[in-house]
């Protein structure tokens, strides 16, 4: 079957099951895909646009109810739909930084972030991470210091990974918070890998903002995300426009200007409320998804030679393995090289993993069922056994 324009249709999902590190969370609900069916349409959520003119005022579709929704289900203050994360990292690093101004990041945090930093013009400087690949209060303590004294000032923003998307590492982003907060430095806590995928407190956690991804872990379309805060911050960065044409006299009313007005218009921000029922309870079974993620990992580490980079035990479902003592291997010897650990897979009806590598790399089993499980975890050890590795 065909789109059009040369574009076959995309029917990965329904015909494997996909472990792709970047792709688990953000499969669409059936109830997203009917929204993005008939939302397909440019501004199709401005039907119903009244004065103010502002897309989380619209009452029809529930938009305005999705927003108040989103902030008291993260218990932060205000929430704002945004194109990906990263357009929340680039809103609050726009109103906050100023050239030259140190900001810190981790050793971990994902590009996007040091994006954000450079486009308003500051310095991206990063907490290393532990022995353990972690990022502790007392580095970030450490960090922060030593930015203050060669600095002469206090960064005006602290980014930190909630979970890290390298390692599927969950880190100790409240005692980060606390640290920063004694020298009066705001916190983005970056929930691209938990915000819809896991529960997520932004209070309880002590972030200033909170950012998620709809396409990474909301079961929404690309590109949506959203940002959260609190009141105090929400008069910074969700500011209105006080420009004026100079000519015509006009303003622009409530329009806020990191937001550019208005973000998501559509079958993004549509998709993401159509979602939202579902999302928030599937966190609720966070626990089940991590025992499954500790499944396939522990499955893999039977394979003699393997090993796991991140946490273990498991306490997230995006896993980072080293088999470059075990499939690795086979694909020195094999003459399909390391396609053939993705390949062997496919035949297997498994997709995901980078096609190829044999060496370092991630999967994530999010939302698979007790059964598909089973069967990835089983695949892995099937197919070492046959190209002739140990089993313990
Ligand atoms: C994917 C990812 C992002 C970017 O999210 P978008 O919604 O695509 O902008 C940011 N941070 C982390 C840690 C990610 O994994």
């Amino acid at each position: 079957m065909k789109c059009g324009a040369g574009i076959d249709t995309r029917d990965i999902e329904e015909m494997y099951i996909n472990i792709d590190p970047i792709q688990a969370g953000g499969r669409l609900t059936a109830d997203a895909m009917k929204a993005a069916i008939a939302f397909g349409d440019g501004y199709s959520v401005c039907d119903n646009c009244l004065k103010p003119f502002r897309l989380d005022y619209i009452k029809k579709p529930p938009i305005a109810q999705f927003h108040a929704d989103l902030a008291a289900w993260l218990n932060m203050d205000a929430v704002r739909v945004v194109p990906g994360a990263r357009r929340g990292f680039q809103a609050v690093a726009s109103t906050y930084v100023g050239k030259g101004d140190p900001v810190i990041v981790t050793a971990l945090a994902h590009y996007t972030e040091f994006m954000a930093v450079e486009a308003a013009g500051g310095i991206p400087l990063e907490i290393p991470k532990d022995a353990k690949n972690h990022i502790t209060p007392d580095a970030a303590a450490e960090k922060i210091e030593a930015v203050i004294r060669e600095h002469s000032r206090t960064p005006p923003l602290l980014f930190v990974d909630h979970v890290d998307y390298q390692f599927g590492n969950v880190h100790d982003v409240a005692g980060i918070a606390k640290v920063a907060h004694q020298y009066d430095i705001p916190v983005l806590i970056n929930g691209a890998y938990s915000v819809g995928i896991m529960p997520v407190d932004g209070r309880a956690l002590g972030a200033d903002f909170v950012v998620g991804s709809g396409h990474k872990s909301m079961a929404a379309p690309a590109p949506s995300g959203l940002i959260a805060t609190t009141n105090e911050h929400a008069k910074e960065v969700f500011r209105t426009t006080e420009a004026k044409g100079d000519v015509t006299g006009r303003t622009f009313g409530i329009k806020e200007v990191e937001m550019m007005g208005c973000t998501l218009m559509g079958v993004t921000v549509v998709g993401m409320m159509a979602s939202f029922p579902h999302v928030r309870e599937r966190v609720k079974n966070w626990e089940s998804e991590v025992a499954y993620s500790q499944a396939v990992t522990d499955a893999l580490l039977s394979i003699d030679g393997t090993k796991v980079l991140s946490d273990y035990p498991r306490r997230h479902t995006l896993t980072r393995v080293d088999t470059r003592g075990s499939f690795d291997l086979v694909a020195r010897e094999h003459k399909k090289r390391g396609y053939f650990l993705s390949s062997e897979l496919k035949r297997r009806g498994i997709t995901g993993i980078i096609p190829g590598s044999t060496r370092i790399w991630k999967y994530n089993t999010f939302g698979l069922t007790a059964k598909q499980i089973r069967h990835v975890g089983e695949a892995f050890v099937e197919v070492a056994r046959e190209s002739g590795l140990n089993i313990i």
